[in-house]
């Protein structure tokens, strides 16, 4: 089951949607993300409210 994050969903002004097979690759891709075109450290804080926002692709398409 495939998992995504969206830059806007935590108010970032950013198309980027990063998918991952699991939270841990997810979290990685999107702190990679956010410091290549962010400019942003992920701290353990920014780590927890991002894993808030954390959607499963597959649920989002089948209901
Ligand atoms: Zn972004």
């Amino acid at each position: 089951m495939a998992l995504e994050f969206r830059c806007a969903d935590v108010g970032v002004a950013c198309g980027k949607v990063s998918r991952a097979e699991s939270e841990e690759e997810l979290v990685a891709a999107v702190a990679a993300h956010a410091k290549a075109k962010h400019g942003v450290e992920l701290n353990d804080t920014l780590i927890d409210y991002a894993r808030t926002k954390v959607r499963s692709s597959g649920q989002a398409t089948s209901e």
